[in-house]
């Protein structure tokens, strides 16, 4: 391994195309390109869908041969949480809001298990999705903070032709819901339309964004927010880089999307 890149994609599995991009690009920009598969109990609170959450190891393991992955890391709960762990990592300020909000536990989940990703793989370079912003921010934080040798790529939302982020959960959709899913990023640009007409007060945005959701049957809001692309707070006004992103119920799953706009 001696003078060569390690990229690193750490992933949930049940993999698609916004993890395959992930995969491409560190394929092709590292000498070895390492795909982990943990569906990582500690950021699933008590009655989300930790059971349920789709797993398939066969066509994942495949899929990642043919992307010319070199390593696929598939530890289990007992390797990542051998009985008697008990540190965590929790990064203030960023993983309380947001989904953080109705997913009180999440961050801290994802921020433990990434820290150990990152220890265990020790890559040069780390590939997330901007799909999942807050994420994505909150891991930058860590690294930063923990002084991490790693750089982190973010890379755009991959979306389905009629702009529904790709996610796996969105296998538990029906036919009804997942084209009510739509709403989601129908909302997210008509944000964008009216923020090029010249609206800069997050409320009318978020009133707007809201009405065109409602419209979708079985859709309930979790939270419309505007927020600073790198505090994640709420802004007052748009200017500089912000974040507008949303999470909605459609039936009982729960789809995230966001957009970020620079004015
Ligand atoms: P997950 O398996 O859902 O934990 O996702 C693993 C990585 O893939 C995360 O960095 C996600 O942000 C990223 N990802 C998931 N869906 C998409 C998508 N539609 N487009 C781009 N990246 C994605």
């Amino acid at each position: 391994m001696k003078g060569k890149t390690i990229g690193f994609v750490p992933t949930m599995g049940a993999l698609h195309e916004g993890h395959a991009r992930l995969i491409r690009a560190c394929r092709s920009e590292c000498d070895i390109a390492v795909v982990s598969i943990f569906v990582n109990p500690t950021q699933f609170g008590p009655g989300e869908d930790y059971a349920a959450y789709p797993r398939a190891r066969k066509n994942d393991a495949a899929l990642c041969a043919k992307l010319g992955v070199d390593f696929l890391f598939f530890p289990s709960v007992r390797d990542m949480y051998p009985p008697g762990f008990s540190t965590y990592v929790t990064v203030e300020g960023l993983q309380d809001c947001l989904c953080g909000e109705s997913r009180p536990g999440h961050f801290r989940g994802v921020a433990t298990v990434v820290a150990k990703l990152l220890y265990i793989v020790m890559p040069d370079i780390a590939y997330f999705g901007r799909k999942d912003a807050q994420q994505s921010v909150l891991i930058k934080k860590m690294v930063q903070d923990l002084n991490m040798p790693v750089t982190i790529k973010v890379l755009s939302t991959v979306r389905a032709a009629d702009g529904v982020a790709l996610s796996s959960r969105n296998a538990y959709l029906n036919e009804s819901q997942r084209s009510q899913a739509r709403v989601l990023y129908a909302s997210l640009r008509l944000a964008k339309s009216m923020i090029d007409r010249g609206e800069r007060r997050p409320a009318a945005i978020v009133k707007a964004m809201r009405k065109l959701i409602l419209l979708a049957p079985e859709a309930r809001i979790d939270y419309i927010a505007v927020v600073d692309a790198l505090t994640l707070e709420q802004v007052a006004r748009l200017r500089g880089k912000c974040l507008i992103a949303l999470a909605v119920r459609v039936g009982g799953t729960r789809l995230i999307d966001n957009i970020e706009v620079k004015i």
